[in-house]
């Protein structure tokens, strides 16, 4: 509801660019521009045209009045001295004279004559009946009574409709004898003139329209002066509304009930008469409007073209645009939903780690407790049966049999304490904190505490170290826990050796302590990282639980130092400790207070 609404036409123009609404702009400027031009140019053309054309057809209206004027001047003098007249004259009125001026009036084709003596005398008349003019007494009998030339007369017979008439003294030997009346036949002219579209109209040197296409404009002047004769004629004159426009190139414009024509005036050379031809220039000016809607529909379509192809050009843009956007959208989808699995994966793969690593450290406590109840299980089976077997000797009363059996039980439970208390020993946190101690006695204590199982096999123990003490600063219970588990491991890869040997080398620099231990086993297979990894191990379940290498190492990092692992070139391990040298120790720990 509250949106508002835009008009469609802001819109459409909102779908231009800038330049483009500049060209547009430019290009109806340009189009109204060349419509203007095209309609000057085709005005005038069109107006020249007309004009020609008005003028020949003004000629031809002149010239068919003036002709037809000049027969009629000429013949009315011809026919005053026509040798029949004074004979009619002198005859008088009678049948005769009526057929000979009938002869007369068919032989020069005109629509009557009329003749009169000097007197007013009607002799003979060839007017129809019932539209006979009395001449008589009209003024121009009597000038034509007075002078020996034509006189021309203008008889008005009705509102609309006026005859022409030549007057001529008829004369013998200088005596006046009467007066010959022809009349002149405009009237056809001017039927003609009225069949056609054209507007052409006659005026006399008194502006007084005389014949006219228009049957309405005849006794219109176009001046208000008045003709006395018109005056005479009886006629109700009126000025013909003619009014003057602005003149053209191609000449002088009227208006007439408010329509334009053209004005050709053509003086005749009769009286001062003027043809007047009005060439209307609605019809000429339809021809350049039709042009003009040509040119404007022709134009339109340019410009609805040029608009159509801007505006596929533009849709094609915009559909590109979009369809890139909806491409990158989808791809982003696409990587947000890779990105989405991929976490779902680590996940699901950091669960199945753990779960493995939790499945493998239940395993290996399974192994260790398979180990740790066949270590025990086996010593108190046999004391079972050194029980029984002492029991036995004393009902039989052989008690120092007896007390031998004893000694194997207590043999026994020395060597079930000295498993758990190895057991206890990796269990255990440390002994009682880090000392400055000689690393030789930790490797002395190592390998007492080891004797037991070195003295069962034929290994050889190889000792290089220096004469002086090597002093280092650490918990000396755990490092000699250290050196027993890598004794013993050693002692387990010489096993199968035919010739074995553990060689423990002390090296001393200004900052480590080393101590090797070197056997003549095997080695190790792959890379050296794994073996201190936790529960790995190699040997068979209840011999190892991959725990030794993982806790030994622990134990030398905890005191600044490192165990590293490698294969000698000659063969056999070598598991090497890395420790501070005692001096540099106990300075790190006087910079820390
Ligand atoms: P365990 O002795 O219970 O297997 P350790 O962590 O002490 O556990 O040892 C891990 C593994 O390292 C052994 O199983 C063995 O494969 C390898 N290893 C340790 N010491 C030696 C050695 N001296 N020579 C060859 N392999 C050894």
């Amino acid at each position: 509801m509250s949106e508002p609404i835009q008009p469609p036409a802001r819109a459409w123009l909102r779908s231009f660019n800038r330049t483009q609404a500049i060209l547009l702009g430019f290009v109806l400027v340009l189009t109204g521009a060349m419509l203007w031009i095209s309609a000057v140019i085709l005005t005038d053309r069109a107006l020249d045209r007309l004009r020609d054309r008005a003028e020949v057809r003004s000629t031809l209206y002149a010239n068919s009045i003036e002709s037809v004027l000049t027969t009629y001047t000429v013949a009315s003098a011809l026919l005053a001295q026509d040798r029949l007249l004074p004979n009619l004259l002198a005859g008088g009125a009678d049948e005769q004279a009526q057929l000979t001026l009938g002869g007369l009036q068919s032989s020069i084709g005109a629509p009557s004559i009329s003749l009169y003596t000097a007197t007013g005398t009607l002799i003979a008349d060839t007017q129809p009946e019932g539209q006979e003019v009395a001449h008589a007494l009209a003024p121009y009998f009597q000038l034509a009574l007075e002078q020996d030339i034509s006189i021309f007369a203008t008889v008005a017979v009705s509102e609309t409709e006026q005859r022409f008439f030549f007057a001529r003294r008829v004369q013998q030997s200088g005596t006046i004898l009467g007066v010959v009346i022809l009349e002149v036949d405009l009237a056809s002219i001017q039927r003609q003139w009225v069949a056609t579209p054209d507007e052409v109209f006659v005026t006399n040197a008194d502006d007084l329209i005389l014949l006219s296409s228009q049957p309405d404009w005849r006794y219109r002047s176009l001046t208000p002066f008045l003709d006395p004769l018109a005056v005479q004629l009886g006629a109700r004159f009126t000025l013909l509304p003619m009014l003057s426009l602005e003149p053209t190139q191609a000449g002088p414009r009227v208006a007439i009930n408010e329509q334009a024509f053209l004005r050709i005036d053509r003086a005749i050379d009769f009286r001062n008469w003027t043809v007047t031809y009005l060439a209307p220039e609605e019809e000429a000016l339809a021809n350049v409007s039709a042009v003009l809607a040509i040119e404007v529909m022709a134009l339109s379509l340019l410009l609805a073209g040029g608009l159509f192809v801007i505006s596929r050009r533009t849709a094609r843009k915009s559909l590109q645009i979009q369809r890139e956007s909806e491409e990158l959208r989808a791809l982003n989808a696409r990587l947000s939903s890779e990105i989405e699995e991929r976490m779902r994966v680590e996940q699901s793969l950091q669960a199945a780690e753990e779960s493995l690593e939790q499945s493998s450290k239940l395993a290996a406590l399974g192994q260790m407790s398979a180990a740790i109840s066949h270590e025990l299980n086996q010593p108190l089976a046999a004391m079972k049966t050194y029980l029984a077997g002492a029991q036995l000797l004393m009902q039989r009363n052989r008690p120092t049999e007896a007390l031998t059996s004893f000694q194997r039980i207590d043999d026994l439970i020395t060597r079930m304490g000295t498993i758990t208390r190895q057991l206890k020993s990796f269990a255990r946190k440390g002994g009682e904190g880090a000392s400055r101690f000689d690393i030789r006695s930790s490797i002395t204590n190592a390998l007492a505490i080891m004797a037991p199982q070195l003295g069962q096999t034929r290994v050889e123990i190889r000792r290089r170290e220096p004469d002086e003490p090597v002093m280092v600063r650490a918990d000396a219970m755990r490092i000699e826990q250290v050196f027993i588990n890598l004794l013993r491991n050693a002692l387990d890869a010489t096993r199968a050796t035919p010739e074995p040997w553990i060689e423990v080398e002390v090296f001393t620099g200004p900052q480590l302590v080393r101590v090797q231990f070197h056997d003549n086993g095997p080695g190790f297979e792959g890379p050296a990282g794994a073996l201190f990894e936790p529960f790995f191990t190699t040997k068979a379940p209840g011999e190892g639980v991959g725990l030794g290498l993982a806790i030994s190492s622990g134990i030398v990092r905890d005191m600044g130092g490192s165990l590293t692992a490698r294969n000698a070139t000659a063969g056999g391990a070598v598991f090497e400790i890395s420790l501070p040298h005692a001096d540099v120790a106990d300075l790190g720990e006087s910079d820390n207070e």
